[in-house]
């Protein structure tokens, strides 16, 4: 078929999502001109698990070998008892089974690390423009095309469609879709990486080891793993609070943070210094949408599919929407039937996906005998058994529909 004629798309938002999406549709041959609200382009300081899902998204998109010189391929994930301090569950992600199902490495990165891999890729592609310090207020669309207006300013952009990329709070979809505000789940977390050398005890030997260790506890975990060539030590500890009340910042506070974790192992106990105060996260997702498109306007990432991190995946499915997005703007000549090709692909998996880490959060943070039965399940599966996350690490066929 031929190539669709160039279209101008507009991404709003630069963070991991967006910044992916413009080089998909750059690379799909279209022009891109991407918007973000910050002065600079950024994120934060912490780290990020990318399952083979999303190392496959990368490899699309042409940064995998970028993303790879800083990441590190950890070579097991491990589930432990964050009471007990034993070891519940491991998977191997470097068997020939693991390899043999999923062929991409699993990898966990610091934040910063794979913006800057995908803020790069974008800079040197010579369709892509990007411009911040613009806070888009709304869009105005009709048959063709879609406007753009920004706080501060009544300079608009014009664009023959647009990919709303900004977040979580995202400012398009609320105009769009008009679900409210995002579901507090009254888990907060703190989180942060800091050089590997200051573990100490038996942390300095999970961190040598460069494995994934996640400690389940009752309301509460911990999860911890190498990034930056294994440089930096990547800590997320979460927890549920007793004191959440919207509309104010005064709950999931670090007292508590001491107290949740009062009753863990030593070595959990140990960590908890360490686990970075400096900011909390109070975590949020949506129920899923099926209005991801509304004609030349598509939500993606964390605008489309806000989920609770449990299953590592906001950011990778992000990625798998990138992918998505730029097939179809290279196979469909309007914008809008490529917005809709999009979305059919995605909608269901992201939404399933969504679901699935709310249920895994509350399987990770089960008490008494609910734990006790969920290590015993856990342990029943080896480390080269793949049959429970597989769904999760393997991408949706890409679609197959002629244009
Ligand atoms: P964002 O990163 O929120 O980017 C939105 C961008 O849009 C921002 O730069 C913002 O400034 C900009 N913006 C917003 N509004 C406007 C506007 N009006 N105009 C212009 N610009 C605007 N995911 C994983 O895959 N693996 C993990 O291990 C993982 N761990 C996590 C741990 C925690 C504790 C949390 C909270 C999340 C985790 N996630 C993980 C999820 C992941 O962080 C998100 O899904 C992902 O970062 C979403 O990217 P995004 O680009 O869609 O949104």
């Amino acid at each position: 078929s031929l190539t669709p004629a160039p279209h101008r798309i507009a991404v709003v938002g630069g963070g991991i999502g967006g910044l992916a999406a413009a080089l998909s549709i750059a690379r799909a041959g279209h022009h891109v001109t991407l918007v973000e609200q910050a002065a600079r382009f950024a994120e934060i300081g912490a780290g990020l698990q990318l399952a083979p899902n999303a190392s496959h998204a990368l490899d699309d998109l042409g940064v995998l070998g970028a993303v790879r010189r800083t990441a590190v391929a950890p070579p097991r994930l491990v589930m432990m008892d964050a009471l007990s301090g034993d070891e519940v569950a491991s998977l191997d992600l470097r068997s020939a089974a693991y390899t043999r199902r999923f062929t991409y490495p699993y990898l966990v990165t610091h934040r910063t690390d794979l913006h800057a891999a995908l803020l790069s890729a974008c800079q040197e592609h010579p369709s892509v423009a990007l411009r911040t310090g613009h806070t888009v207020t709304h869009a105005e669309q009709d048959g063709s095309g879609v406007r753009l207006h920004f706080a501060g300013t009544s300079s608009e952009l014009t664009a023959d469609a647009v990919v709303a990329a900004d977040g979580l709070h995202s400012r398009l979809r609320r105009a769009l879709v008009g679900d409210g505000e995002p579901v507090c789940s009254r888990y907060v977390a703190f989180r942060g990486a800091l050089p590997t050398d200051r573990m100490t005890g038996r942390m300095s030997q999970h961190a040598a080891s460069e494995a994934v260790m996640v400690w389940a506890g009752p309301r509460m975990h911990l999860v911890q793993y190498p990034v930056r060539r294994g440089e930096l030590y990547n800590q997320v500890a979460v927890f549920e609070s007793d004191h959440y009340t919207p509309d104010s910042d005064a709950w999931g506070t670090e007292a508590e943070l001491e107290e949740r974790f009062a009753g863990t192992c030593r070595t959990v106990r140990d960590a908890l210094p360490l686990i970075a105060r400096d900011r909390r996260w109070p975590l949020f997702d949506r129920l899923p949408t099926d209005k991801w498109v509304h004609g030349r306007i598509a939500l993606l990432g964390d605008a489309a599919h806000p989920m609770l991190q449990y299953l590592a995946q906001g950011a990778c499915q992000a990625l798998e929407d990138a992918v998505a997005l730029g097939r179809a703007l290279g196979r469909f000549s309007d914008p809008a039937d490529a917005f809709a090709a999009y979305a059919g692909q995605r909608r269901e998996r992201a939404a399933r996906i969504q679901t699935g880490a709310r249920r895994f959060g509350e399987i990770c943070h089960l008490e008494g005998m609910g734990a006790t039965l969920r290590n015993a399940l856990f342990a029943s599966r080896g480390p080269d058994d793949f049959d429970d996350v597989s769904w999760v690490w393997t991408p949706a066929p890409a679609a197959v529909t002629a244009p």
